[in-house]
């Protein structure tokens, strides 16, 4: 954790800086985009139109509703929580920044405070944790992607986190973690606070909310992004009262815009409808393009509880990754992080249009 000389003011920038990449994405023009998990255009003119209305109404000499009210009462509906139990920020990226900037103390004057995650996993936990100072602990997931329990026993021994991340269904695996060993978890570590991240929740057959009952540790994490507005950026965490209470102090009054408050509470409330058809077509198809990938030679597909499909391949990622891109196919590859991941690649979930050429490739690379 050094700067190179020629940094300016690299001795009031904070160390950790030194060691970090910015976050960046591909920004080349390719005609069909499957890297990102983002839902596919939606076609529906209703959507569109409802949106541009209440657009049309936003009050823009105002400040936003710093308290969010009416999106922050649709959201608690929507989960069966009350409405001091929710928390909306600029993407989940907000409220995971939040959260660590709020639960940041550490247990001596020498250990920093922890952040247990597993690996893969998405990769703000992580990005986050370390520009704010916290010392990073990465359990590997078992050979099924699953939570494996007996590293993360240890490591939460060995380090007690002030947090632990947790994303069911997986980034970039696509799976839900086990229930049972989920709840071991969260039994075991009664005294940090777990985050479970359900950003891919609308594609699963099964949600976390329920645990919040038995679990007073427990913070369940959801976006607007995967499930067609990405653009809105809103998040929203819901969790114990008496914690939000506390991380509502560390909030910028004025985080939500006052038009992505007011279109993220049609989202959810008018254009629910809509948007559950949007999911159900990405689900048929996220098993449409399954089945046909673990039909040809050489790939197999974990099941996905998402809107994308991790694929395993027998040749190189990185060989059908510059394959897919050459035919305008941009999809996410990690084989820069070399072991097991040199042979998977992350999908998102298309239109059928773009489905259908992304399996003519697959067909050719097989
Ligand atoms: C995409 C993603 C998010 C979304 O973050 P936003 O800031 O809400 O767009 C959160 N968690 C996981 C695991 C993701 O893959």
């Amino acid at each position: 954790m050094t700067f190179a000389p020629n940094i300016p003011f690299s001795t009031l920038l904070r160390p950790e800086l030194s060691d970090l990449k910015p976050y960046v994405t591909d920004t080349g023009n390719y005609p069909i985009r499957l890297d990102a998990n983002e839902a596919p255009a939606s076609r529906n003119a209703n959507i569109q139109r409802r949106l541009a209305a209440a657009a049309a109404d936003i009050a823009w000499e105002r400040y936003p509703d710093p308290m969010a009210l009416e999106l922050r009462t649709a959201l608690a509906n929507r989960c069966g929580a009350q409405l001091d139990e929710v928390m909306v920020g600029v993407g989940s990226d907000e409220l995971i920044s939040l959260l660590l900037t709020a639960l940041a103390q550490s247990s001596s004057p020498y250990t920093p405070p922890t952040v247990l995650t597993v690996s893969p996993t998405f990769v703000m936990y992580k990005l986050s944790a370390k520009v704010r100072g916290f010392r990073v602990l990465e359990v590997p997931l078992d050979d099924t992607w699953d939570l494996a329990e007996k590293s993360l026993t240890c490591a939460l021994e060995t380090a007690p986190p002030n947090l632990i991340f947790i994303a069911s269904p997986n980034n970039p695996t696509g799976n839900l973690m086990s229930r049972d060993r989920l709840e071991r978890l969260l039994d075991a570590a009664s005294s940090s606070v777990c985050v479970i991240d359900e950003a891919y929740i609308d594609y699963a057959p099964r949600a976390h909310m329920d645990l919040r009952k038995r679990y007073p540790n427990l913070i369940i994490l959801r976006t607007l992004s995967k499930i067609g507005f990405a653009a809105l950026r809103v998040g929203w965490l819901v969790g114990p009262r008496a914690l939000l209470q506390e991380l509502d102090k560390a909030r910028q009054p004025y985080n939500l815009a006052s038009v992505n408050q007011c279109l993220a509470k049609l989202v959810v409330t008018e254009l629910a409808s809509c948007v559950s058809e949007l999911i159900f077509e990405v689900m048929s198809e996220r098993d449409r393009i399954s089945n046909e990938i673990v039909k040809l030679n050489g790939f197999a597909v974990t099941p996905s509880d998402a809107n994308f499909v991790w694929v395993h391949t027998a040749r190189p990622a990185k060989d059908l990754f510059e394959m897919l891109r050459s035919r305008g196919i941009l999809v996410r590859s990690f084989h820069e992080r070399g072991g097991r991941l040199a042979h998977q690649l992350r999908i998102t979930v298309g239109t059928e249009e773009q489905n259908n050429k992304l399996l003519e490739v697959f067909a050719e690379a097989q």
